[in-house]
């Protein structure tokens, strides 16, 4: 008799994100005049760079003809791609060779199959909030979870200790949803708990581009031992507007060694048997990204993203409220004023300046009481709905 994975049971439902929908719905059918301005999106506003498209187009044009057609890819990536992103980690200072990155469909395959490195016995701490698929995938795989809660008094930026041993660890810097983002002493801390115990950090550097600021690591392998206890799964899905066009990747460094086994060929081995590769015509368009054209021509457009975090920033500073991220993030993590609950300043955002954000419970229990905004709307949206929160918060 067949028995189905029980534990799909136990993943909490789409419960916040319906109820954002539904919510915003029904207000939008009883008040058809107003305008709703979505500030807790996730996903990109501005299109893909020119240099990108350009490399699309060619690529298609290659798959025409007999002479360029390409079928089947490398399962680990195309080799010329490897080389890029290895030259893109150089400039950062980490040492990547081509054959330690695997060319992915996006950082959230990675985040799922990744875990096939492990045995299900293991452990793995989770530092909340967090993006909520480290705590799903890991569920559905029945390991116990180990829930680390950040808060306002370590920054949403907690030390490793006791409670936070596990064979697994998860760290996202700069983090979704706090933007918060680790300086080099605080992410040096992890990597040396991580040798100590005999862990494996899976670092989620999906925002890397976003940084600004010198003393934050772009790659957890700028740091020393990094590439004895660390994966690294990154994404061009925030970094170049990729989230659907589709490309990630992740390394395995060749240094990483557990029970005598070798992470990196296992990793290799798992991508023979899992994937036919990235189409073509994608990894073409990726390489263009890491042509100084490319990456000219992105940070434009995180310039956009930037310049809407400002407008946030300024509304909050001017009200005094505490806040993180949206210096070295496309997010920013808010407390809620007056003591309220997320729920309750998402109906007030709603109901008075008609601005939708997202209630911070959705990625944690120690979310309760904070907001998250996304800076990634169109700047004039974006600018009128920090210009209504500014209004709003001065009234209070
Ligand atoms: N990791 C984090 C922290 C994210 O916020 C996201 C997407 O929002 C992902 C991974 C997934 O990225 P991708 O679009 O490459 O699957």
């Amino acid at each position: 008799m067949l028995k189905p994975n029980a534990r799909y049971a136990q993943l909490k439902d789409a419960y916040l994100f319906n109820t954002i929908y539904r919510k915003t719905e029904e207000y939008r059918e009883k008040n058809p005049g107003k305008k709703i301005l979505r500030m807790g999106v996730g996903d990109v506003s501005l299109p893909l760079c020119k240099a990108v498209i350009a490399a699309l187009h060619e690529a298609v044009d290659d798959q025409a003809c007999a002479a360029t057609f390409h079928g089947y890819m490398p399962e680990v990536g195309a080799p010329s791609l490897r080389k890029a992103i290895a030259g893109y980690y150089g400039k950062m200072g980490a040492s990547v060779a081509p054959d330690e990155i695997f060319v992915s469909s996006g950082a959230c395959d990675d985040l799922g199959d990744i875990l096939e490195l492990f045995d299900g016995e293991n452990t793995v701490m989770v530092i909340e909030p967090a993006y909520p698929e480290y705590v799903d995938t890991n569920i559905l795989a029945g390991r116990e979870v180990i829930h680390l809660n950040a808060g306002e008094e370590n920054s949403f930026l907690p030390a490793p200790n006791e409670a936070a041993k596990a064979d697994i660890l998860y760290i996202c810097s700069p983090n979704n949803p706090t933007g918060a983002a680790f300086n080099r002493v605080q992410l040096q801390a992890w990597v040396d708990f991580a040798r100590e115990n005999g862990a494996v950090i899976l670092f989620d550097a999906a925002y890397e581009v976003f940084i600004e600021e010198e003393e934050i690591p772009h790659s957890i392998y700028e740091l020393q031992g990094a590439d004895q206890c660390a994966i690294e799964i990154c994404s061009l899905s925030k970094t170049a507007g990729f989230t659907g066009t589709r490309l990630g990747y992740t390394v395995v460094p060749r240094n990483l060694v557990r029970g005598g086994m070798h992470l990196r060929d296992m990793w290799s081995r798992n991508r023979e048997t899992r994937t036919n590769g990235v189409s073509y015509i994608l990894q073409k368009g990726a390489e263009a990204v890491f042509t100084p054209e490319g990456q000219r021509q992105i940070r434009e457009n995180l310039s956009v993203y930037k310049e809407n975090a400002s407008y946030f920033m300024e509304a909050l500073d001017a009200a005094g409220i505490w806040y993180c991220g949206g210096r070295n993030s496309p997010y920013i993590w808010m407390k809620c004023p007056d003591g309220m609950s997320g729920w309750e300043f998402f109906d007030e955002l709603l109901e008075k300046i008609q601005v939708v954000g997202i209630p911070g419970d959705g990625f944690g229990d120690c979310g309760r009481g904070y907001f998250r905004f996304s800076t990634f709307g169109s700047p004039q949206e974006t600018k009128e709905a920090a210009n209504r929160l500014c209004a709003l918060l001065k009234k209070r």
